[in-house]
C-alpha cells in the first residue's frame, strides 16, 4: 500500500517566491489528507500535477492566518468535481467560524457536504479500516494540535510450507488464515492463523507538528514515527525570541526526533528571515542532534515504505 507526503509549503509566518506557507499532503493509496493549507497551497498541487479535488480530510493545526488562508480557495475549487463523500475538516475551536464565515462572505458555491469537527482534547479524530488519526495539544500562542496518522498492524508473513505441513490444501483456505481466520484442515482439525503466520508486522506512522514550544509530550505522540514533520523555526541563537514566540528552534525539533525514535525528521516552518543558504545552519544544528534530518523544500516527495 503506497504511503507520500508531499511538502506543498514549507515556509513559516510570510510567503516567500519558492516558499509557500505551511501545507503537508498524504496520499496512502489514493485517499488524500491535507495537514494545513497556507498560501500557495493550490500553486504547488497544480505543479505536483496531482489529482487533488477529492480530498478525505482536512487537519488544521490552528487559526492563524499563515495555516488557513490557503482554505477557501481549496474549497471553492474542490467544487469543480463531482464527489458524493462529504469533506471533513479537523481543527480547534474558531475553525467552524472561518470555513462558515468564509462562505458566507465570499459567496462561495460548494456541491459537496462539508463537516467541520473542532478538536478541543486529544484523541483520535478520524479512522479507517487499518489506519487512524489522531490530534494531540500543542503549546503556542493560542490552541494549536499536532497530528499522527498510524496504520494498525498487518498481519504477519504467511508460511506455505507450514500450512502444507499441518495438512492445509492450496487454495481459498490458504487466504482465509491469511486474512486472519481458523480453517479445518483436511482431516478436520482446527488450524489457527498463527500456526501458520510470522509474527504481526508493524504500520507506517505519520507526524506533523508545528507552532509550538518544544516539550517531551511530543516526543512521546511522534514516538516510532517513519516520518516526522517538525516546525524548524529558528537557529539556536534566536533560542530566547524562539521561546517568547512560543515556537521552536531546529536543534529542538532534533532533540525530539532523537527522543521518538523517529526514522527521519523534516523541518519545516521556517522564519522568512532565513535566506535558503541560511537555512543550512538550521540543517547542521539539527543533524548534531539527530543526523537524518532534512530541510523540506515546496513540493518535495516523501516515500514512506514499510520497514519489515
Ligand atoms: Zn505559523
Ligand atoms: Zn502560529
Amino acid at each position: 500500500m503506497n504511503l507520500e507526503a508531499f511538502v506543498l509549503g514549507c515556509g513559516g509566518m510570510a510567503p516567500l517566491p519558492n516558499r509557500h506557507l505551511t501545507s503537508v499532503l498524504l496520499r496512502r493509496e489514493g485517499e488524500l489528507f491535507l495537514f494545513d493549507c497556507g498560501e500557495g497551497t493550490q500553486v504547488s498541487l497544480r505543479r505536483l500535477n496531482l489529482r487533488w479535488k477529492k480530498i478525505t480530510a482536512i487537519f488544521i493545526s490552528h487559526t492563524h492566518a499563515d495555516h488557513v488562508t490557503g482554505l477557501p480557495g481549496l474549497l471553492m475549487l474542490s467544487s469543480q468535481v463531482e464527489r458524493d463523500d462529504p469533506l471533513y475538516i479537523f481543527g480547534p475551536p474558531k475553525i467552524a467560524e472561518y470555513i462558515e464565515e468564509s462562505r458566507r462572505v465570499l459567496d462561495m458555491y460548494i456541491n459537496y457536504e462539508i463537516i467541520v469537527k473542532e478538536v478541543t482534547e486529544p484523541g483520535v479524530v478520524y479512522g479507517g479500516e487499518d489506519f487512524y488519526i489522531r490530534a494531540f495539544p500543542l503549546r503556542h500562542t493560542k490552541p494549536c494540535y499536532g497530528y499522527t496518522l498510524e496504520e494498525t498492524d498487518r498481519p504477519g508473513e504467511f508460511h506455505p510450507e507450514k500450512a502444507k505441513e499441518l495438512q492445509v490444501p492450496m487454495g481459498p483456505l490458504w487466504a482465509k488464515l491469511q486474512a486472519g481466520q481458523a480453517v479445518e484442515n483436511s482431516e478436520g482439525t482446527i488450524v489457527q492463523p498463527e500456526d501458520v503466520l510470522g509474527p504481526k508486522r508493524s504500520g507506517r506512522k505519520f507526524t506533523f507538528v508545528t507552532d509550538t514550544l518544544a516539550f517531551p509530550a511530543i516526543a512521546n505522540e511522534a514516538k516510532g514515527s517513519d516520518l516526522f514533520i517538525c516546525e524548524g523555526m529558528f537557529e539556536q541563537a534566536l533560542m530566547e525570541s524562539a521561546i517568547e514566540k512560543r515556537h521552536m528552534t531546529a536543534e529542538q525539533a532534533g532533540h525530539l526526533a532523537k527522543m521518538a525514535g523517529a526514522g527521519k525528521l523534516g523541518l519545516i516552518h521556517y522564519s522568512p528571515r532565513y535566506t535558503d543558504y541560511d537555512l543550512k545552519n538550521l540543517l547542521r544544528e539539527a543533524r548534531a542532534v539527530f543526523p537524518n534530518t532534512v530541510l523540506t523544500k515546496d513540493r518535495m516527495v516523501f516515500p514512506m515504505e514499510y520497514v519489515d
